[in-house]
């Protein structure tokens, strides 16, 4: 069996998130945000987060596959679910479970940016900036994590873990 170390807290995810929804709606007071999670990681993240939003949101998914090894992004991404709601001229936040190399994210912000929107922006729980491939800044960020692969909140290895309300690094 591998070992699962503690790295977040739930309490510390859930005070965070609470942070990153007071600042979203703070910075978009007044407008309509449209956030796209993307599947399957974000969607825990992004339930908590749209209920920490004082403003009005609409939300959508896209789903994104990475031909890769088990633990790392090999860069071939394919789009398998795309928007479904119009976002020409809307706010768009984009809503990431986690970004690591940020090839996933450059190409989802690619075709994000081919659909019109007034504005897009990017957000996600945790930043792991070691292996960075890309210059891609992120707008709303929610931890900085180490090197190391991390399950739980959402995150999956091999579709195990997502339940666990804490996240860990995944020891083999
Ligand atoms: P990137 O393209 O930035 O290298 O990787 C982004 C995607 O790889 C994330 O959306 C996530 O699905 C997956 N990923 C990257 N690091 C981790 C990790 O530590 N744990 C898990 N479960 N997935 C990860």
């Amino acid at each position: 069996m591998p070992d699962l170390v503690p790295v977040l807290r739930k309490d510390e995810i859930q005070r965070i998130v609470g942070e990153m929804g007071q600042k979203i709606s703070s910075d978009y007071q007044g407008r309509e945000l449209i956030l796209i999670g993307i599947l399957n990681g974000a969607f825990i993240f992004l339930s908590d987060l749209i209920r920490q939003l004082t403003i009005p949101v609409k939300v959508d998914f896209i789903r994104a596959a990475s031909y890769g090894s088990d633990t790392s992004t090999s860069g071939k991404i394919q789009l398998t679910k795309g928007i479904e709601i119009d976002i020409r001229d809307k706010d768009v936040m984009v809503v990431e479970d986690i970004v690591d190399t940020g090839l996933t994210l450059n190409h989802i912000l690619d075709y994000v940016k081919s659909l019109g929107p007034h504005s897009v922006r990017v957000c996600a729980l945790l930043d792991k900036t070691e292996r960075r491939q890309t210059s891609i800044a992120l707008d709303y960020a929610g931890f900085k994590v180490p090197e190391g692969f991390l399950v739980g909140y959402g995150l999956d290895y091999a579709e195990d873990y997502r339940n666990l309300p804490a996240i860990y690094h995944l020891q083999p």
